[in-house]
């Protein structure tokens, strides 16, 4: 563990390791500080710094483009950093044993003594007992604040969505990570369920629960883990992998006929729970995205995101209408003297203009004065989560309907991605605000007019 960087020593990018400055350089370009807290970015340098040396990965919440839409607070963020424990505080199965009761057994009763029971009927219970394990630590995600969910995840839904009676699909204690403590390759394995306050996972009778051949004990959550490995490297050659729906005991399962359908889908066994760079873990009403540390160094860190973003500034786009100089914004909104600044793209064929009420048709549609093709128009805001960017390429396009910037091949990635959305079916989706993609492909390639050839 390096010690912690003293507050004197938080000039930005001389306290850390050189692998740290490579995440998060200097910002050279004082316009850029304008659009940043800088705050938070020296938060979240000061978490690099402590972190980086044991960092495992990450998991970021599909749908935020870099933080929550309310402020980011303990363990509720869009993103979690997994890192060494100082104490290992993984466990391992030990033995099993058969109860009527589960709920009067001692080994549930011990707040120390971690255990999932499983109940295979109303007078049989099995439960599996687990013992420390010296190699792994464990991290659990769920719904619930209680301490020992490390990564608290609330439903993501879309604004039109929010009013109305709102039922979570999220578990309070939805899923559970053992990652290897030793070696270089830290294998992150991923599990239904999380531990309650008392250390017990409870399978009730509602829930599909198995003894198989050998004796093995297995089950499934009500709406399910869902897992997602991508086919080939997430920052190389990565196309969609097929979902599957991981067990409380950590199998790879066929997807269920419904998501919460009391038989399992059939087993797969030549696949793992174990994480890959850019597997994605649906927790039905939440997408996790995992990246590992290594896959990470393939992505642009944040800095080179606003580089980027200041690289296309400097060559002063120009709206043709009213040939008043656009600025692309690094957050979603302009300071107010800045918004006349602020760039639109026309969906149906990439031009990019200010605003203006040349070409209105109806409320939603104008006519492109450059193309004369007529479809909507959305403000362009710059993709600025790192973690979503499967390349380091210019951010030439954008996602159809809500105008988030990435490069070509992040948007084709994401575009070819189908995502689950709650219990109902799978979707495409913009991994910066989880906007369904419309129309096809989905995604515009934009066009500046100072890019015009
Ligand atoms: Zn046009
Ligand atoms: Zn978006």
């Amino acid at each position: 563990m390096s010690p912690k960087p003293s507050k004197s020593k938080l000039a930005m990018g001389d306290c850390c390791s050189e692998a740290a400055d490579s995440r998060l350089g200097p910002i050279s370009n004082d316009d850029l500080l304008t659009n940043l807290h800088l705050s938070e970015v020296i938060h979240s340098h000061r978490q690099q710094c402590n972190s980086l040396a044991s960092k495992y990965g990450e998991l970021i919440v599909l749908g935020y483009n870099g933080s929550l839409h309310e402020n980011e607070k303990g363990r509720r963020r869009s993103k979690y950093i997994l890192s060494r424990r100082a104490l290992a505080n993984g466990i391992r199965k030990s033995r099993h044993v058969s109860v009527a009761d589960p709920a009067a057994s001692a080994a549930v009763l011990d707040q120390n003594q971690h255990s999932i029971a499983y109940t295979l009927s109303r007078h049989q219970s099995i439960i599996v007992l687990y013992e420390k394990d010296p190699h792994t630590d464990m991290f659990q995600i769920g719904r619930s604040k209680e301490s020992q969910i490390d990564f608290v995840v609330m439903d993501t839904i879309a604004e039109e969505q929010k009013n109305g009676e709102f039922r979570s699909g999220i578990s309070r204690y939805a899923c559970r990570l053992l990652i290897d403590r030793d070696g270089e390759e830290h294998a992150a394995r991923i599990f239904a369920a999380g531990f309650d306050a008392s250390s017990n996972i409870f399978l009730g009778e509602n829930a599909s629960a198995w003894q198989g051949a050998g004796g093995t004990i297995d089950g499934l959550t009500t709406n399910g883990i869902l897992l997602m490995h991508p086919m080939g490297t997430f920052c190389k050659d990565a196309s969609a992998g097929i979902w599957r729906e991981v067990s409380v005991d950590g199998g790879v399962y066929g997807l269920r006929e419904s998501r919460a359908a009391r038989r399992a889908g059939p087993r797969i066994e030549d696949e793992t729970n174990e994480l890959k760079d850019g597997s994605l873990i649906d927790l039905c009403g939440a997408t996790l995205l995992f990246r590992s540390v290594e896959g990470l160094s393939n992505s642009p860190t944040k800095s080179e995101l606003l580089e980027k973003v200041a690289k296309l500034n400097a060559g002063r786009p120009q709206c043709p209408v009213g040939l008043n100089t656009l600025v692309v914004p690094s957050r979603s909104t302009l300071s107010h003297k800045d918004r006349e600044k602020q760039p639109y793209v026309y969906l149906k064929c990439g031009h990019v203009q200010g605003l203006h009420s040349w070409g209105s048709q109806n409320s939603n549609e104008k006519k492109c004065p450059m193309c004369l093709k007529c479809g909507p128009v959305v403000k362009l805001v710059m993709g600025i989560e790192p973690a979503f960017y499967v390349d380091r390429g210019h951010p030439n396009y954008a996602f159809n309907p809500c105008g988030h910037m990435a490069s070509e091949k992040t948007v084709k990635y994401w575009a070819s991605v189908p995502t689950p959305h709650g219990t109902n079916g799978l979707n495409a989706i913009c991994p910066f605000c989880a906007a369904q993609l419309t129309d096809t492909p989905g995604y515009v390639r934009l066009i500046f007019q100072d890019n015009i050839d």
